[in-house]
């Protein structure tokens, strides 16, 4: 990424592209004068706020605290609002040491290095002062949000999942802070990882899954004169000439509304669970059934985009887990998936293909060393059998006892054998959705796992045997499974500011965002993240939006830094900082001694040892390499008698070997470094 591009000379490259610039939806053309005097408002605001889950709730909250005159407005109607939030488990981050959550955190990012080191500390600053923010200006109650005797209910259950996942242990009991009089509760999903320690959460009431947190949220909003509209979605933002956001189209009671934002609009539309085509474009699964958000459209990542925003953390979701989705509900229940330690999962090859029970952190499983995506092949089947029905064993608790309606409907299959069950599979959905499901592969699949039950031991999968139910005596059962999440995390870009981020790295002037749209998260997620975020990102932004009407806000001059690996030189494969180095030519009075040095081979790493006499090189050592044998491993001695030759690095290249050469230029730089 070009680091000095400033903000301005970009401005002055954008304004040229937007002279004429027309707003689509809006009919609008700005041209010349200035786009605000242009336009016929039809409504004024310091801030405008998209979306009434818990991050437009707080970012509107601290925009009027900070002096604003705010308009929340929100796409679904009356009584529909809310999104995830509402629905959600109503657990938020906190934490008594904002540099261990970061430790925790960032080690929670994997492999996976496009994250804002800045955004993220400011996150996890933000998270140490969410006990005060929540007991202070959002109304909550210090003696329940700081319950002493009240555990959050339903935590020991979630601790054996942990454990049966392999994690040493958890530490999900109250833990008292050292300096604070009140209690948090420690949830870490990830408690093998030290820092987690200081991964806490906070819930409005003490209990989970009861609108608490969103209610205070709501309280909060209406216990201040903050204008809210129902039903108005926001549609289309408008930028002046510069590209800066000055306003938003908002369409209310069939009208679309311009309405002007002096310090800005933030974006608190949340992620697009509700929105297939995106899904199957960034998650790369076909659908997903989502568990709240129905008014989660994706609107507020398709607005930024239209304003220039770079997006992050697309593909990345907290999820997946298997669910049923029945046909006449919008959305899935959390609990209602099938991991009930019963039945068998096929996918469309009739193959049974993991261990149906694993524990999950988020959706994510233990493979290989890492917590990943479930994967999920789909469609998919939970088998069951007739002893499994008789037991009780109902895969939805809502499904009628012998699943009898729902083999009316068809949401359940049935076959008195498994090659009758295999043929419904294959017919069902008129015979377009599992058309190649496999007799032979699924009668195989189950006899094999029937084996492996009567033998003790799940051998293929690693299911423990506990949880396994022979698969034996028909009539048998297959019920169609899919995959649900909690939320997904992509969205545009943004700074510690909350700023969006446009595709230079340099802050969209008037546009913040918070909450799930374009989390932090990039990778492995844990759970109250993202309420935090809602409290964090919805406080920074709403607060830096107002301030920014009253012109006492600075945004970032220079591009952000979202990524925190390698970056590789143009037109190679090599680290920019490796080249850098081998250019380098150390030179300079060198002190006797024997100095080692590391460089990057075209295989791995080129270590040396340069001996100085007399403030001579005298000796260049190839002390290990993994260089092609015939090529850099004939050239590397070559390099190192040049060196001594002429003192210096100034020496000739072997065809052939360049990157060999830049290696060791590399390591030789490196002990020089050492001699000076
Ligand atoms: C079952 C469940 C349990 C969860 N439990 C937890 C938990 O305990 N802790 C945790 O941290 N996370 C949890 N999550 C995730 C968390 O709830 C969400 O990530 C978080 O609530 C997102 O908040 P938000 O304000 O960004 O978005 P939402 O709360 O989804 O709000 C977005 C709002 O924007 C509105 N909107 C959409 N488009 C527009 C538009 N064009 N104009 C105006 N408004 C618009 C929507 O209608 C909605 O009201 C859970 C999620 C689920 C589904």
């Amino acid at each position: 990424m070009e680091k000095n591009i400033s903000r301005r000379s970009f401005l002055k490259g954008a304004a040229i592209g937007a002279a004429g610039l027309t707003i689509a939806g809006a009919g609008l053309s700005v041209s010349g004068a200035r786009a605000e005097e242009t336009i016929a408002w039809d409504e004024e605001y310091d801030v405008v706020v998209l979306g009434y889950g818990g991050a437009g709730a707080n970012a509107a909250v601290a925009a009027y605290e900070n002096g604003a005159k705010v308009l929340l407005a929100e796409k679904a109607p009356e009584g529909a609002e809310g999104g995830n939030t509402a629905v959600s488990g109503q657990f938020v981050m906190a934490t008594d040491d904002p540099d261990g959550l970061y430790d925790y955190l960032t080690t929670l990012m994997g492999k996976f290095q496009n994250w804002d080191p800045e955004a993220v500390r400011a996150y996890c600053e933000g998270c140490a002062e969410n006990y005060a923010w929540m007991t202070g200006p959002m109304g909550g109650d210090p003696a329940i949000i700081s319950p002493k005797d009240h555990p959050t209910a339903g935590m020991e259950a979630r601790n054996n999942d942990w454990k049966q996942a392999g994690s040493e242990g958890n530490l999900a009991d109250p833990y008292k802070l050292g300096h604070n009089d009140y209690w948090y509760y420690n949830w870490a999903e990830f408690p093998e990882i030290p820092s987690s320690k200081h991964c806490l959460c906070l819930t409005a009431t003490g209990t989970r899954f009861d609108r608490g947190y969103y209610n205070l949220c709501q309280n909060a909003v209406k216990a201040r004169p903050i204008d809210v509209w129902f039903a108005a979605p926001g549609k289309k933002l408008i930028t002046d000439a510069e590209g800066a956001v000055i306003g938003v189209i908002i369409n209310k009671d069939g009208k679309d509304l311009k309405v002007k934002a002096n310090g800005g609009v933030v974006l608190a539309c949340g992620g697009f669970e509700h929105n297939q085509e995106m899904i199957a474009s960034y998650l790369q699964m076909p659908y997903v059934h989502q568990q709240g958000g129905l008014y989660n459209d994706g609107d507020g990542i398709k607005m930024a985009l239209g304003a220039g925003a770079d997006l992050w953390h697309m593909s990345n979701s907290a999820g997946f887990t298997w669910t049923h989705k029945r046909p006449h509900l919008d959305a899935v229940s959390l609990f209602g998936g099938p991991n009930s330690g019963t039945g068998i999962y096929v996918g469309l090859g009739g193959d049974r293909f993991m261990n149906e029970s694993a524990a999950t952190r988020h959706g994510r499983i233990y493979i290989g060393g890492r917590w990943i995506s479930t994967p999920m092949p789909l469609p998919a089947y939970l088998v069951q059998d007739a002893d499994q029905l008789a037991a009780g064993k109902k895969l939805v608790s809502a499904f009628s006892d012998g699943y009898v309606d729902e083999l009316k409907t068809g949401e359940v299959l049935m076959g008195e054998t498994l090659e009758d069950l295999a043929e419904a599979i294959r017919n069902s959905e008129g015979g377009k959705d599992a058309p190649n499901f496999s007799t032979e592969r699924f009668v195989a699949a189950v006899n094999a796992y029937n084996k492996r039950y009567d033998a003790g031991e799940d051998a293929d999968y690693g299911r423990p045997f506990s949880t396994m139910v022979p698969v034996k005596k028909g009539p048998f059962y297959a019920t169609k499974i899919g995959p649900t999440y909690f939320n997904t995390q992509g969205g545009p870009r943004k700074n510690k500011f909350g700023q969006v981020i446009n595709t230079d790295g340099l802050p969209i002037e008037g546009l913040f965002e918070a909450g799930e749209m374009g989390s932090i998260f990039c990778d492995m997620y844990n759970g109250s993240g993202n309420l935090g975020e809602t409290m964090v990102f919805g406080r920074i932004a709403g607060t830096n939006a107002a301030k920014r009407a009253k012109g006492e806000f600075k945004s970032e001059e220079t591009p952000v830094t979202t990524w925190v690996g390698e970056v590789y030189a143009a037109g190679t494969t090599r680290p920019a900082s490796a080249l850098a180095a081998a250019a380098q030519n150390v030179t300079g009075s060198f002190k006797d001694g024997e100095y080692e040095g590391e460089g990057n081979g075209i295989n791995g790493k080129i270590k040396v040892k340069v001996v100085i006499k007399d403030g001579k090189i005298e000796n260049v050592e190839i002390v290990s390499h993994s260089e092609t044998e015939g090529l850099g491993g004939v050239a590397l001695p070559q390099y190192a008698a040049q060196t001594v030759e002429k003192q210096g690095l100034d020496i000739d290249v072997i065809t052939g070997c360049t990157v060999s050469l830049d290696g060791y230029k590399e390591a030789v730089n490196d002990a020089l470094g050492k001699a000076l």
